[in-house]
């Protein structure tokens, strides 16, 4: 199973579930929707539970 991670853009303020694909791809190439620079901060592990 692939783990998600929800990326919440500190740019353009989009905020969505990504895996760990998704995830390596936004850090290289910035956000999907505004392509800024992103950091492993603006992602949060995303779990079947809503605490964190
Ligand atoms: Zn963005």
């Amino acid at each position: 199973m692939a783990r998600t991670f929800t990326f919440d853009c500190p740019v353009c303020e989009v905020c969505t579930v990504v895996d760990d694909d998704v995830r390596d791809l936004v850090l290289d190439e910035g956000c999907v929707l505004c392509a800024a620079d992103v950091t492993r901060a603006a992602f949060s592990p995303s779990s079947r539970g809503r605490d964190r």
